[in-house]
């Protein structure tokens, strides 16, 4: 797409030649899942807030380049800093071939004074960043907000690149690779209600449908809550993000009032894990249903439902209620650390019909340790009962247990790709000929790559910058083959994961 065609509010371009340093924010994938994250919002808007500062865009797919920012086109190896988002594993791929787009080499090792300096957040790094170092110069340990103003100071104030570097590494929660350190404190900020936020969001001005369009359609973006007050045994968020901490309510209400000034939207999308925890969530909805605002709020806790809260959804043009049962079976739920029982789902679906809601979309998890065919049937029996109690549309998305790093679960092997695949089929097989049951999942395949990538170490540079030139799933068996390095399979190696593990060094 040429920028020319991309109309965007809230832009900022700045003269090149009037700042001091020039920032590259870059998302390793589609422009619309990009614009959907809050991190790309957050860092534009502080770093553009800074005189001595530029920060523009550029997304791996849906732009003229990825290499040529939106804003100006300019060209990614003239930033003095790269920022990175990564998210999901797999987009390390996207993000070599970013470098590589931008003849910035790819190897770090390889970087000199004249290449911007790669740094790459999230929350994958965040657990664990070995099998990546290959590519990035440093990486954010947690929260980034607490620290971007250093990096940028540093880079101003730094006379060369291993200055600078070395000087990054004296910045708590940050790592760089090629200093060694013993430990590295993740960052975490407690106290929300402090911090900047941005309420002049970016807005495409594009048509519903469109596939620029974010995933929460046009919205002001209002993160809640960071963190999640439960650690499910699987889970990444319910680990590396503790504790859970929330905006206070007035805060909340004043940035979805400057939020809707500043942001030409007409809708408010919350942020945040198990939002339903959140003392006095009902309020807070009720009140921007009544600013004639639509809102959405993502998947809910079932024992957190209240009919006046799905009154107001429904209200505000909600008509899905998102909840994650992880499994049909109470035995294997409890076992994962949900504590939900099968009555609250019940109870929950019940609400949303007779609140006006028409359809239902659940998460499942097959391959989890200890599972049996008998917690598959029980998730195939829920929901098929859900949907016929209920009357709903129902889409069950089905997914392959991934082991992540840091998580209770760290060390559990991932089933093979055949036994997850037969666990899907059984899924499948159970709720066919549902008309009003659809079922989506992850393939086996791209959760394996994920696994991989999720408990694996800096080994895993060669096959990565391999798999970078080739592309899709075949291009990771190809890589393999031509490295030497059982990649595929690392995820599932059980004796390989009761070692010391690659992340160890990283402490809350
Ligand atoms: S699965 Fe949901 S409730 Fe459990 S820890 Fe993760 S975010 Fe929290």
């Amino acid at each position: 797409m040429s920028p020319k065609k991309l109309k965007e509010f809230n832009t900022t371009v700045k003269d090149s030649t009037c700042v001091d340093v020039l920032f590259g924010y870059c998302y390793p994938s589609t422009y619309r899942v990009g614009m959907t994250g809050l991190a790309l919002h957050i860092f534009y808007a502080i770093l553009n807030s800074r005189e001595d500062t530029s920060c523009e865009r550029y997304f791996r797919y849906d732009t003229s380049s990825p290499a040529l920012s939106v804003e100006s086109r300019r060209p990614l190896g003239d930033n003095h800093i790269i920022g990175f988002s990564l998210t999901y594993e797999e987009d390390i791929i996207n993000l070599v071939q970013m470098l590589d787009s931008g003849n910035i080499p790819v190897l770090a090792e390889k970087r000199t004074g004249d290449d911007p300096i790669v740094v790459v957040g999230g929350p994958v790094v965040t657990a664990n960043p070995e099998p990546f170092v290959d590519f990035v110069d440093a990486f954010v340990i947690g929260e980034g907000d607490l620290v971007i103003h250093d990096i940028v100071d540093l880079v101003i104030a730094g006379s060369s690149r291993k200055e600078v570097l070395s000087q990054f590494a004296e910045v708590r929660g940050v790592y760089v690779p090629t200093v060694s350190k013993l430990k590295i404190n993740r960052n975490i900020i407690l106290d929300l209600d402090t911090l900047d936020y941005p309420v002049a969001q970016i807005i495409p001005d594009v048509s519903e449908g469109s596939r620029l369009e974010p995933v929460f359609g046009k919205s002001f973006l209002l993160e809640v809550t960071r963190g999640c007050g439960h650690s499910c045994r699987f889970c990444l968020i319910g680990h590396v993000c503790q504790p859970r901490r929330t905006r206070s309510l007035g805060r909340l209400k004043d940035l979805v009032r400057m939020g809707i000034e500043n942001t030409p939207v007409s809708k408010v999308s919350m942020i945040g894990s198990s939002l339903g925890d959140l003392d006095r969530l009902e309020d807070l909805v009720c009140w921007i249903v009544d600013q004639d605002l639509g809102v959405s709020v993502p998947s809910l806790r079932a024992d957190t439902v209240s009919e006046p809260l799905l009154e107001c959804l429904v209200k505000s043009g909600q008509r899905t209620l998102t909840i994650a049962p992880e499994t049909g079976s109470v035995e294997l739920r409890q076992s994962i650390g949900k504590g939900l029982d099968n009555a609250a789902i019940e109870a929950a679906v019940e609400m949303a019909t007779r609140s006006g809601y028409n359809s239902l979309k659940l998460y499942f998890i097959i391959g989890l340790p200890g599972e049996t065919d008998d917690d598959i049937k029980a998730s195939v029996d829920m929901i098929v009962g859900l949907a016929k109690t209920s009357g709903l549309k129902v889409t069950a998305s089905v997914n392959p247990f991934i082991p992540k790093a840091q998580t209770r679960w760290e060390r559990e092997p991932q089933p093979p790709i055949d036994e997850l695949r037969r666990k899907l089929k059984l899924v499948e097989k159970g709720v066919k000929e549902r008309s009003k049951v659809t079922i989506e999942s992850l393939d086996p395949r791209n959760a394996r790559i994920q696994a991989s990538l999720s408990v694996g170490d800096r080994s895993l540079g060669k096959v990565i910058q391999t798999a970078a030139t080739y592309g899709g799933y075949a291009g990771w068996r190809r890589a393999e083959k031509e490295t030497g390095i059982s990649f595929l399979s690392l995820a599932n190696n059980a004796e390989r994961l009761q070692n010391e593990l690659p992340w160890s060094f990283l402490r809350k």
